[in-house]
């Protein structure tokens, strides 16, 4: 089995293909490990091989990564990617640097207000849904502008860019209609002035199409650490009910 040393590696060299096959530079695209589900152990190994920034999806369980891997020899930086629920603000604010899964104002404005002053101003994203019915998390399209002005001047946040997680789909024409979609969005958010400089989408999957169509930040988790045991831990959802089983 390869290491994750080697799977960084092959990652990396996806990410510049994929950049140089678009005539892109491949230091505008950064990389994402998600480490969602696995241990400080694992991240260790990533940080070993060069790995500075880290994805995860619940703010207690990356808070106990933060805690166990102490103080490394670099800073890492730490970046929230799942959904983020009122009651978890104040943790969040305290000990990421970036959020990507802005949704409401509600959020954002107790982010800005828990942000503490000692630190540098939070790195957030606004999640917009280019999926439809099929995903619950983002906002819709049409309504990307009026959130992005509402949250822009909050002083202790900065509205940094997008983050879309469309849909897994075979159809590769649809798949990457979606994401042309999001950095359409991307485009004009910046047209009218706000200072975007991150388009976060692409994952282990999709990586190649969402570089081509503009990514400047992929969120890779299973080609990095390999495949990732049911979640578990999960903050925000209540477990699944057991199956139950009836006798035959
Ligand atoms: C889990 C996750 C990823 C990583 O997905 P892989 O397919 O394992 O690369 C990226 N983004 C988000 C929001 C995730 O929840």
């Amino acid at each position: 089995m390869a290491t994750i040393g080697e799977n960084l590696q092959v990652v990396r060299a996806r990410i510049e293909a994929a950049a140089r096959a678009a005539s892109r530079d491949p230091h505008a695209v950064t990389l994402l490990a998600v480490s969602k589900t696995h241990g400080a152990a694992r991240m260790r190994e990533a940080i070993a091989a060069g790995q500075n920034a880290f994805g995860e999806n619940y703010v207690q369980d990356a808070i106990a990564k933060m805690d166990a891997l102490g103080t490394p020899m670099r800073r890492l930086e730490w970046h929230l990617i799942g959904p983020l629920q009122s009651n978890k603000t104040k943790l969040a604010a305290e000990r990421f640097d970036w959020v990507h899964t802005i949704d409401r104002e509600k959020i954002a404005r107790r982010l800005s207000d828990q942000r503490p002053a000692g630190l540098a101003p939070l790195n957030v994203l606004i999640q917009v849904n280019v999926s439809g019915e099929a995903s619950k998390s983002g906002v819709a399209p049409s309504a990307v502008q009026a959130l992005a002005s509402a949250i822009k001047d909050l002083p202790r946040v900065k509205l940094r860019g997008l983050m879309a997680i469309p849909e897994p789909t075979a159809d590769l024409g649809l798949q990457r209609a979606r994401l042309r979609a999001v950095h359409e969005i991307f485009t004009q958010l910046k047209q009218s002035g706000l200072e975007f400089d991150t388009l976060s989408m692409g994952m282990s999957d999709d990586m190649e199409a969402a570089i081509t169509e503009g990514a400047t930040l992929v969120r890779i988790g299973t080609a990095i650490f390999g495949t990732r045991k049911p979640e578990q831990g999960e903050d925000n959802i209540p477990p699944r009910p057991p199956k139950v089983r009836t006798a035959a």
